[in-house]
């Protein structure tokens, strides 16, 4: 802790250094965990489904679709109406490692695994639970890449880089008058008209 502290050239207290450690594990771990969720569900259907591959990839898109639209929605009605407190302090600190707890992710598709498969069975449930897991592993590389390595993600992704900065610049977490809440697309932002250019 005292070498990390001597890096950064700074004297901050311990309790503050422990808990951006901690910040830092979490935000790693949230990065693998559901980055591993869509290729432990991929496993599960290769053994699992008797679905060809045609309905396969029309219910994985269904799902991934569905993942961008709940994204939207959470991000506009959630964390910029219902519960702002920790999303304000991701637009206060953009750079720092802020994020939901790293088996969020996880437990969600279980339980969106298991009420799906008790709706539609478990061809399907696994089938849209792996497009919606794989909206999810794509949001965590690609917000994480958004603000931990502007310039790479400038040149891979540079329309969504600005999409989201633009968000960032223009939206107050706590007043909710944001732009752009799509991360992954910004198909739901021009078709509810909070898209700005
Ligand atoms: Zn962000
Ligand atoms: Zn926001």
């Amino acid at each position: 802790m005292r070498r990390l502290q001597a890096t950064m050239g700074c004297h901050m207290p311990d309790a503050v250094l422990d808990q951006k450690a901690t910040d830092e594990l979490n935000l790693r771990l949230s990065v693998a965990f559901n980055t591993a969720v869509p290729f432990l569900l991929f496993g599960m259907a290769l053994g699992q489904t008797s679905l060809v591959a045609v309905p396969v990839l029309f219910w994985w898109i269904m799902g991934l679709i569905g993942y961008s639209l709940v994204e939207y929605a959470f991000h506009r009605w959630i964390l910029h109406g219902l519960v702002k407190h920790g999303h304000h302090l991701h637009h206060f600190e953009p750079f720092a490692p802020h994020a939901m707890p790293f088996c969020a992710g996880l437990c969600v598709h279980t339980l969106l695994l298991v009420i799906l498969s008790l709706s539609l069975g478990l061809d399907l449930a696994l089938c849209i639970t792996l497009g919606s897991s794989t909206g999810y592993a794509l949001y965590c590389q690609l917000h994480e890449l958004i603000h931990r390595d502007p310039s790479l993600a400038r040149r891979l992704v540079p329309r969504l880089h600005r999409h989201h900065m633009l968000h960032h610049r223009t939206g107050n977490a706590s007043a909710g008058d944001a732009c752009n809440y799509g991360v992954l697309t910004t198909f739901w932002d021009r078709l509810f008209a909070t898209f700005r250019p």
